[in-house]
């Protein structure tokens, strides 16, 4: 089941060259993410084999056939259609007889004894399709690294796994079930092979629809011209939903173990521990964290415009150290109440980086 749908799509780019996130100012008014009613049990529609007809108003004429595969986060149910966001972040509306569903989880409460065969995973690689992020200083696309990155991730948590925490090793085992389902927003087995343009409020609205205990972005940052030492690694979390800042901690705390052992050399002087950057009124300045309303964080693993850290992320050895890193992170945010090297308060953040508008997102249509 967890497979048949992983999916995805996109717009805009949280944190592209050099992290700061932006937004998707052409849908921030047309779809709240979490104006999701308490009684509504389906969570997610899944666009079954042929397609499935969108329109954009309930019971207007279909304007597009979403291709197979997509799956929309479902936020209203007007029998007989159901209001889903769709990749670009659009409301927008589908029969309901033409789709699958899968309904939404209770999260469970993080700590011993967690059912992690029980657990709901969003795994959300950043970027997609036209919005490619940062660019590796040989012209690596941060979206591509991203890709193979949360795939990987995906592979750990759909798989019984063992970790030896002396050395952070993960391998196949059975110290940890494999976990109740993992969504990718977008994915190598999903439309477009999963080079698809996907709204934040899309990204965001999976997660928050379907009950995710967690809700994890798979980024790199960009700094051009900037050389250090040590990992250039920085874990954003969600101000406004509980237990962010821990998840962020434990990842940030195993993205240095992990990703130092492979000699990256930058970033000596960068903060260490997790953090987050506010508005002046206190509320998330990243429009995907903004938006979370489940636990949910943007790892910023490694710095691409940095020669040596590219080569890292462009290795397969990088790219399984990023995965792992993140998977012992999330096991130990479920399963523990540790708290990490340090969680950092807000910061307010005041910075330009202006807003990603794709007024040319198209939903993939079934060929
Ligand atoms: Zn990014």
């Amino acid at each position: 089941l967890k497979r048949i749908l992983p999916l995805l799509l996109a717009a805009l780019a949280a944190l592209s060259a050099c992290g700061p996130a932006l937004d998707d100012s052409a849908t921030a008014n047309t779809v709240a993410a979490n104006i999701t009613p308490a009684d509504v049990v389906p969570a997610l529609a899944i666009v079954p084999e042929g397609g499935a007809g969108l329109a954009e108003i309930a019971g207007g004429p279909v304007t597009i056939n979403a291709q197979e595969g997509l799956v929309f986060p479902i936020l209203e149910v007007r029998d007989p259609w159901y209001g889903v966001v769709d990749t670009c972040g659009r409301e927008a509306w589908v029969d309901q007889s033409s789709v699958t569903t899968v309904s939404r989880s209770t999260p469970g409460v993080p700590g011993p004894g967690f059912d992690l065969s029980s657990a709901v995973i969003v795994v959300d690689a950043g970027h997609g399709g036209r919005d490619l992020g940062a660019k590796g200083a040989s012209g690596v696309w941060e979206s591509h690294v991203n890709l193979e990155i949360a795939t990987l991730l995906r592979e750990r948590l759909d798989n019984p796994h063992s970790v030896d925490w002396e050395t952070g090793r993960v391998r196949p085992g059975d110290d940890y079930p494999a976990v109740g389902a993992v969504w990718m927003t977008r994915a190598p087995d999903g439309p477009l092979n999963g080079d698809v343009e996907l709204a934040l409020s899309y990204r965001v609205g999976m997660g928050n629809q379907v009950g995710a205990d967690a809700i994890v972005s798979v980024h790199n940052n960009s700094a051009p011209g900037v050389v250090s030492s040590s990992p250039g690694t920085d874990v954003f979390y969600a101000v406004g939903a509980p237990g962010s800042d821990r998840l962020a901690s434990l990842i940030h705390e195993e993205m240095m173990r992990g990703l130092g052992e492979l000699g990256s050399e930058f970033g000596a002087a960068r903060v260490t521990g997790a953090r987050t950057r506010v508005e002046p009124d206190g509320t998330d300045f990243y429009g995907l964290l903004r938006r979370g309303e489940m636990p949910t964080v943007i790892v910023e693993g490694l710095y691409i415009s940095e020669p040596a850290e590219e080569r890292i992320l462009s290795s397969r050895v990088g790219q399984q150290a990023y995965a792992d890193a993140v998977y012992r992170g999330l096991i130990r945010f479920l399963t523990s109440e540790e708290t990490g090297t340090a969680i950092h308060p807000p910061e307010v953040f005041d910075g330009d980086v202006g807003t990603v508008t794709y007024q040319a997102c198209v939903v993939p249509t079934q060929p």
